[in-house]
């Protein structure tokens, strides 16, 4: 009888065993994606890879600062695989918060030049902070040697467009600007910037360009890809006939070059599926994904040799990009840099 039981139980032991491990991979083919990005582009880009590797992905989508806060909360029960953010500000934000592991990958590290990653984020899409135009109104003359520190110029007096200090991307610009030329000429600078504003700062950076299409603004800053999003048509026809009337223009060209964001991923510290989370990275970082993301958002691909098509090779991909600052700085710096801009009367 004694024999019996402990045979049963041993049986048991051992059909549990199996159940667990035949049902552990089953379990395991998934990923938790975390992600503030909203492309409906990018899920399909998803189902690729889930076809491709029979890993599932289920999308968690929301603010970046919603989604840190969630991921640190939830602590060691967090089944957050991946965290996958627009700019190197909230990447960096994250990675303070020691929410991340270290990426270890020989191929990711063959892909990407140093700048575009750190041990902890890597770098999926790159978009860059340029000026816009209106070559009907201004001279091109004028602009095309400019850079971020010659906005202070009394000459654009009443002339730029910008959205609100409280933009991540705003605060990574300024970020770099301190870094180059430290708090006080930034300050000093910064309050002059502002003066040359055409308004008080109000809506996206789509609505920034809207307004060098119509006149009402010299100098419009915005990220590249709202531009190509523009002459796309998927915003309707009055803004691909307002993008059509603007120039871009990248700042800097003769020093260290034009102000470069990244959008990113890492894989979380607490993530059940750390291998299928690399795979997933490293998966965006294919020819095929790298092309599908920029075809779609307009931003740059991060890899060479990817083609893109014409709206993106209508911004031009050959400018030189400030590629000497590490993006840490973006997000180290972003506190400061907001502080700043408000006490400028950056709105
Ligand atoms: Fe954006």
């Amino acid at each position: 009888m004694i024999n019996n039981n402990y045979h049963y139980h041993n049986m048991t032991r051992l059909l549990i065993t199996l159940i667990i491990f035949f049902s552990h991979p089953v379990i395991s083919k998934e990923i938790n994606l975390f992600t503030s990005r909203h492309y409906d582009s990018d899920f399909k880009l998803y189902k690729k890879f889930t076809q491709k590797t029979g890993i599932k992905v289920n999308i968690i989508n929301g603010k970046s600062k919603v989604l840190e806060k969630r991921i640190y909360e939830e602590g060691k029960n967090s089944k957050a695989d991946v965290l996958f953010l627009a700019d190197a500000g909230a990447l960096y934000s994250a990675q303070k918060k020691n929410l991340f592991t270290k990426i270890e990958s020989k191929k990711i590290n063959n892909k990407l030049p140093k700048n575009l990653r750190n041990d902890f984020w890597i770098a999926i899409t790159k978009r860059a902070r340029v000026l816009f135009y209106n070559p009907e109104k201004i001279n091109k003359k004028d602009v095309q040697n400019i850079s971020y520190e010659d906005l202070s110029n009394k000459k654009w007096k009443n002339s730029i467009a910008i959205r609100q200090a409280n933009n991540i991307y705003n605060q990574s610009l300024i970020a770099s600007l301190l870094e180059y030329n430290g708090p006080k000429n930034t300050f000093i600078w910064l309050k002059d910037f502002v003066n040359n504003f055409v308004r008080s700062p109000q809506g996206n950076d789509r609505a920034q360009i809207l307004l060098v299409a119509s006149g009402e603004a010299k100098l419009a800053i915005a990220n590249t890809y709202y531009y190509a999003l523009m002459l796309s048509g998927k915003k309707g026809d009055n803004q691909k006939k307002a993008a059509e009337k603007v120039k871009p223009i990248f700042p800097n060209q003769n020093n260290r070059g034009t102000h470069i964001n990244i959008s990113g991923a890492g894989i979380l510290k607490n993530s059940p599926n750390k291998k299928n989370s690399l795979k997933f990275i490293e998966f965006l970082l294919t020819n095929e994904a790298q092309t599908h993301i920029c075809n779609n958002s307009f931003e740059f691909p991060v890899i060479d040799n990817v083609k893109t098509n014409s709206f993106i090779d209508k911004i031009g991909k050959n400018f030189k990009e400030d590629n000497t600052i590490s993006l840490s700085i973006y997000g180290e710096r972003q506190t400061e840099a907001f502080k700043l801009m408000k006490k400028a009367g950056w709105n």
